[in-house]
């Protein structure tokens, strides 16, 4: 039978392992190890980095004995590959951060405060937040433990674990999360002073993931202040996320005008919504993709199988290759309405907007060129000059928006 993973490549009209497909097959089934295997393998979370053809990087976990993955990953020589459908393909393994094993001056591991994902600095919120409560086996910093088990840190440990990171590798955005929280503001007091902290201390993109707040206010506050993107998510995650009937009216109502209002404050692109699949039938996503693009966000479609011990591993059988239109839906709305996929800095924990170019016709060539334009030194400052131009001319003009 003809693997699912030989799919044409559209671009190019011939048959080759499709590169999308791949990777999304690798987040849902992880892989095999081989005989020989460097140590350690993985980061401290049980992750193994890898970087696939065309320099499509992914995260992957080793799979566990209830899991029958088709991967195996080899190491001949110096070099890496995967083994699969009867052949071998050539990867690149990214090695674990070291400084991961380092400590603070106040003795906290750093890989207890953060976890670094391609460009993007995941720092822990303060306890469980949205996809783990759900049951879904989130990536995005340290999936293979409890938070809640993460011993607090102080905003100087976090500054020294920043620094400590750059020192060994780039990094364009850190990224913060409020976590699971129900108050007005958002979770926006409480990241404030971690916001100037860091500002105080590190020339670095700023991110945070924040609950819909009750007043457009306190999206206002969050540009002034220097957050450069923001992700509002509605609620915690369930069946019908958007456009369904589990949620109230009020709440979907709330979460839809803030994301209207943000991207209006926000540079494009910096405004961005999970959606996850595999909760709902894929036609609700779809219309839920579409409301979001309509107002100017970028979704990030997340494709987390669940923990296994979760009760959603029973209900939850979405195959990669059947959610593949959603992304090629995804990529081709962007595309339609020209928002800008490039804040999307952890392309190793999700198949990004950008990737579903590969199950789709349309090109992406003008969006390939500036994302290599913006991992360049020069792009970077470019990159990083503008938006603080930007900002200035937003808040000097716009004083009365801003708290
Ligand atoms: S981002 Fe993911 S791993 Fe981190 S606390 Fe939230 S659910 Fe857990």
């Amino acid at each position: 039978m003809k693997s699912p993973l030989s799919q044409p490549l559209p671009a190019e009209g011939k048959e080759s392992t499709n590169t999308g497909l791949l990777k999304l097959e690798l987040i849902a089934s992880g892989i095999n190890l081989g005989e020989g295997l460097p140590s350690p393998l993985t980061n401290p979370f049980g992750l193994i980095h890898l970087i696939l053809p065309e320099g499509v990087s992914v995260s992957v976990q080793q799979a566990s004995d209830k899991q029958q993955t088709p991967f195996t990953l080899l190491h001949h020589g110096k070099r890496f590959f995967l083994n699969f459908s009867g052949k071998e393909t050539p990867v690149q393994w990214v090695p674990p951060l070291k400084c991961y094993h380092k400590k603070t001056r106040s003795g906290i591991l750093i890989s207890d405060i953060l976890t670094v994902h391609s460009g993007l600095i995941a720092v822990h919120p303060k306890g469980p937040c949205r996809f783990g409560l759900s049951g879904l086996a989130c990536r995005y910093c340290g999936s293979s433990r409890e938070l809640s088990n993460h011993p607090p840190f102080s905003k100087q440990d976090l500054i020294e674990a920043i620094q400590t990171v750059l020192k060994e590798t780039s990094c364009d955005v850190v990224h913060l999360s409020s976590g699971h929280v129900e108050t007005e503001d958002g979770g926006i007091v409480w990241l404030t002073p971690w916001v100037t902290e860091i500002r105080k201390h590190i020339d670095i993109l700023i991110s945070l993931d924040l609950a819909p707040p009750k007043s457009n206010s306190w999206i206002d506050q969050s540009y002034a202040m220097g957050v450069d993107a923001v992700y509002y998510d509605l609620g915690d995650f369930a069946p019908h996320q958007v456009t369904g009937n589990k949620k109230s009216e009020e709440d979907k109502k709330r979460y839809l005008e803030t994301i209207e209002y943000a991207a209006r404050i926000f540079p494009k692109g910096a405004v961005l919504s999970h959606l996850v699949i595999g909760l709902e039938p894929m036609g609700d996503t779809q219309k839920g993709i579409d409301l979001l693009v309509e107002r100017g966000v970028v979704p990030l479609l997340v494709y987390f199988p669940p923990s296994p011990h979760s009760p959603l591993s029973e209900r939850w059988k979405m195959k990669p290759e059947e959610v593949t239109p959603l992304y090629t839906h995804l990529f081709e709305r962007l595309v339609q309405v020209k928002n800008t996929p490039h804040w999307v800095h952890q392309q190793d924990v999700l198949l990004t907007p950008l990737e579903g170019r590969f199950f789709s016709e349309k090109s992406a060539g003008f969006h390939l060129a500036l994302k290599k334009f913006y991992e360049t030194g020069f792009g970077r400052k470019v990159r990083r000059s503008m938006i603080g131009i930007r900002r200035r001319l937003r808040v000097k003009h716009h004083p009365a928006g801003y708290r």
